[in-house]
């Protein structure tokens, strides 16, 4: 198994789970999963839920935290959150108080041998945030949930050499589909979610500054299609050599993408 590898358990309006490992550090980012899934997840690895260094959380969105009460229940690992998705979090559950370590957005902070920096996003969230996790000269992004990418992001994300970015609609489908109108337009405003379009864009800049590896996240499942995501951002990519985009999928990666290895296999899925 690689040293250092990002895994996705779940990705999408249903359920969002990330396993980043590098050094021996295991990083768990959002646990919109039950522990038994999770538990199920990990064990593939030969890991127990007790046994991640820390979980960090994006927002208090229940697809991102709906497995966290029994996580805090079952283990003691340390769980971080920004100040206001940790007042956010406890106001709507007593019982997390005293057990989120909040951090002011923007705040960096060490997990074992990697420094996670948090950088703010625009989502209908009450303190939201993507994640850059750091092991020497590795330097992996993690951005959904934003309704675009802030400049203050861009400068944080540029140089990662694997991102996991959000892919969630196509235009098109969000507006012929089944969503009422209001909602239509929050997951298209400037505080909901990612549009394939955009995401190909930045996935664009991202190539051109240095990322290697790109994972497209957090897909609708009424608004998208993983084949549609895929082939928006290869277009944007075409001519462009040495990066690699792969989806994740709604349930667990087949295989985990390998961390700062030239030319590993990335699932395509789709
Ligand atoms: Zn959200
Ligand atoms: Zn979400």
């Amino acid at each position: 198994m690689a040293e250092h590898f990002y895994y996705s358990i779940a990705s999408g309006s249903s359920g969002n789970c990330g396993l980043y490992v590098s050094d021996g550090t295991a990083v768990l980012i959002d646990v919109g999963v039950s522990l038994r899934k999770l538990t199920a997840a990990l064990a593939a690895f030969d890991m127990k839920p007790g046994e991640l260094d820390a979980l960090i959380i994006t927002h208090e969105h229940i697809d991102h935290v709906k497995g966290l009460a029994m996580f805090l229940k079952k283990t003691e690992v340390p769980v971080f959150a920004s100040r206001g998705t940790a007042a956010a979090l406890t106001a709507k559950e007593p019982a997390f108080e005293g057990r989120l370590t909040a951090f002011e957005s923007g705040d960096a902070f060490r997990v074992g041998e990697t420094t996670v920096r948090s950088f703010a996003t625009p989502h209908d969230a009450a303190d939201s945030v993507g994640y850059i996790l750091e092991n020497g000269r590795r330097r992996f992004g993690f951005a959904t949930d934003l309704g675009f990418v802030p400049q203050s992001a861009a400068a944080l994300l540029r140089g990662c050499e694997t991102v996991v970015l959000e892919s969630n609609h196509d235009p098109h489908m969000l507006q012929a589909g089944p969503y009422p109108y209001a909602l239509k337009q929050r997951v298209a405003g400037p505080n909901g979610h990612l549009s394939n379009p955009d995401c190909a864009v930045f996935a664009a800049f991202l190539a051109d500054n240095g990322t290697r590896k790109l994972v497209l996240a957090h897909l609708s499942e009424k608004n998208n299609m993983p084949a549609l995501a895929l082939q928006q951002t290869k277009n944007a990519l075409r001519g462009r050599e040495g990066c690699t985009v792969c989806v994740a999928p709604r349930d667990c990666m087949e295989s985990p993408v390998v961390l700062g290895e030239e030319g590993a296999a990335c699932l395509v899925s789709g």
